[in-house]
């Protein structure tokens, strides 16, 4: 198949990135036919800005199936890097290829010099496909569930998947590995306020600031450049966490409630008019509720909500009735922040498609525990905060359908959003960067995808379902608790959140005796003054769990509130 490596090597080497770039196009011009009916979804790699396809034909079985890489582009750069990884892993079985240093083969080639960020991140896609599709006819890996389905179609998850250990992965947090001062472990049971970071993101941010820190976009000294490498990368494995069909619809901004005023101002209120509608919901977090209520204020447009059953979900026996012509824009949570309430988006983007309405989803509660599609969703915005997924504050995400960004208009203004400014008028620079006006949160931006990475490495399958067993755990042990009443649904019906008051006990004084024990939870209102107010109580208890909860936590929490609840009842 192809050129054999040496020849490649002899030959490329020693050109300069012109001609490497016409050699490869040549590669490219000779790679084998690519069968048209493998291109399909299932075989996309995500993570290159151009579309590719991978695929293998595997001969044998277990370590020792021969796989030979079929892939194809529609650029043909990348084509000529198809033909490269082709040669490169010409003829070698499933554990070959598992054990090859393919960065070897890069280095010689003095490829990564001569390539951008972008192809670099693609190139890492194919590698990781590839290896993937080895581990996958390889005996001695075993594939996680959410692995066999990425290789069945799913979106690529780019790391191996190692088994779900709670209690490696909590050694992995050094906050919650240093005893309080009454020598105990903190159980920290307020991750969906926000999260604690694991070390290998505070590394990460460690890292940027000791060995290459620079402004980005901006240099193109070696901090520079690899600043920007850095920084699109976790773009780039933004863009394929989320199911995005490219980097470009992933817009950094500082958090949550950013992304959706940005949203807000940017796109709705240039748009809506008196008579208009938009509907959302009262579980909403004040973030998802306040812009929307401005906008309404401002346009003249009507703000609707879409009606709740008595468990706390949306009554989908109203949809019929609320999803009308008028409504120009829905915005709802896929996981209410205080009810636990996982959303139907699916079914509401359909919903949305039907009257032609945007959709937009605030994310910030189930990105980090559910897996995320947005364009298999058809969603066409989706926002989410870092420091909720295990990543830094001041950042955050809205990803946006391509058409949507384009008509977005941005709400900040300056350097780097704009490709032309005179002294009468400015022209934008094509979305994403006309919303990422000023120096961004640099740091943060590449702890965060430092988090996504490793978050993508456990599999959010596999973490929804230990969340799952926790919040049956704590339902099971809640429903003992005479006068405890739970808000929202069935455990079915949640992710890892789960409200409660106790008769008699007021959530602030609750909260403190559970501290004294070494318990974090969250009390109040959570931001959801009108879900509140629908509830008829001011406030509640909020248990929210991580990735590191264990049941042993959920036990410790069970019995420092049982003897709150004597002590204060
Ligand atoms: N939306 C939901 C559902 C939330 O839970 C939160 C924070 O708790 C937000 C939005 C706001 O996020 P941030 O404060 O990171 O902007």
């Amino acid at each position: 198949m192809g050129l054999p490596l040496a020849e490649i090597f002899e030959e490329f080497s020693d050109l300069d990135r012109e001609d490497q770039s016409k050699y490869l196009l040549e590669l490219g011009d000779d790679l084998p036919l690519f069968p048209p009916a493998l291109r399909t979804e299932a075989n996309r790699v995500y993570g290159c800005q151009s579309q590719v396809w991978l695929s293998a034909d595997v001969s044998g079985h277990g370590d020792n199936a021969v796989i030979r890489i079929l892939a194809d582009s529609d650029s043909n750069i990348v084509r000529g890097l198809i033909a490269i990884l082709q040669s490169a892993y010409d003829g070698m079985t499933a554990s070959e290829i598992l054990s090859y240093d393919i960065q070897a083969v890069f280095r010689q080639l003095n490829l990564q010099q001569h390539i951008s960020p972008q192809r670099r991140n693609g190139l890492r896609g194919m590698v990781e496909r590839i290896q993937l599709l080895a581990r996958k006819h390889a005996v001695s890996f075993e594939l996680s569930a959410e692995e066999s389905a990425s290789v069945a179609g799913a979106v690529l998850p780019l790391c191996p998947a190692p088994r779900f250990d709670v209690l490696q992965i909590r050694r992995q947090f050094p906050v919650l590995n240093r005893p309080l001062g009454d020598g105990r472990f903190p159980v920290y049971l307020d991750s969906g306020a926000s999260s604690q970071k694991p070390a290998c993101v505070i590394e990460k941010e460690r890292e940027v600031e000791e060995q290459y820190y620079a402004n980005a976009h901006r240099g193109t000294y070696q901090f520079g450049v690899r600043i920007d490498e850095e920084f699109e990368s976790a773009r780039e494995l933004t863009a394929n966490f989320l199911g995005a069909r490219s980097a470009d619809e992933i817009v950094f901004t500082a958090g949550t409630t950013a992304g959706l005023n940005l949203i807000a101002f940017g796109w709705a209120l240039p748009r809506l008019r008196p008579g208009d509608e938009i509907l959302t919901t009262v579980m909403e977090h004040h973030a998802n509720f306040v812009p929307w209520q401005q906008v309404a204020i401002r346009t003249g447009a009507r703000l609707k909500l879409i009606p709740l059953t008595s468990d706390g979900r949306l009554d989908a026996s109203a949809f019929d009735s609320v999803f009308t012509e008028k409504v120009r824009l829905v915005a709802v949570t896929a996981m209410s922040n205080m009810l636990g309430t996982i959303n139907p988006i699916r079914e509401i983007a359909r919903r949305c498609r039907q009257i032609n309405a945007c959709l937009v989803v605030d994310g910030a509660q189930s990105v980090p525990h559910l897996p995320a599609n947005v364009a298999a969703d058809e969603v066409d915005f989706l926002v989410f905060s870092g420091h909720k997924i295990y990543g830094p504050t001041g950042v955050g995400v809205v990803y946006g359908r391509q058409s949507r960004l384009e008509e977005m208009e941005p709400v900040m203004f300056g350097g780097h959003m704009i490709s032309e400014v005179t002294t009468e008028r400015s022209v934008w620079s094509r979305p994403p960067a006309k919303f990422e006006a000023g120096t961004m949160p640099i740091v943060q931006v590449i702890g965060l995808g430092a988090a996504i990475r490793w978050l993508q490495q456990l599999g959010l399958a596999a973490v929804h379902q230990h969340e799952e067993q926790l919040t049956r755990l704590l339902f099971d042990g809640l429903r003992e608790i005479p006068g405890l009443r739970i808000f929202g649904p069935a455990p079915e019906h949640r992710g890892a959140i789960v409200s409660f008051r106790i008769d008699g006990v007021h959530p602030e004084d609750l909260a403190a005796l559970l501290d004294s024990h070494g318990v974090f939870t969250r009390h109040g209102h959570h931001c959801t003054m009108p879900l509140h107010a629908h509830l008829g109580i001011a406030g509640s208890t909020r248990v929210s769990f991580g990735v590191y909860n264990t049941a042993d936590d959920v036990q410790a929490f069970l019995k420092a509130l049982n003897q709150a609840r004597q002590q204060l009842q």
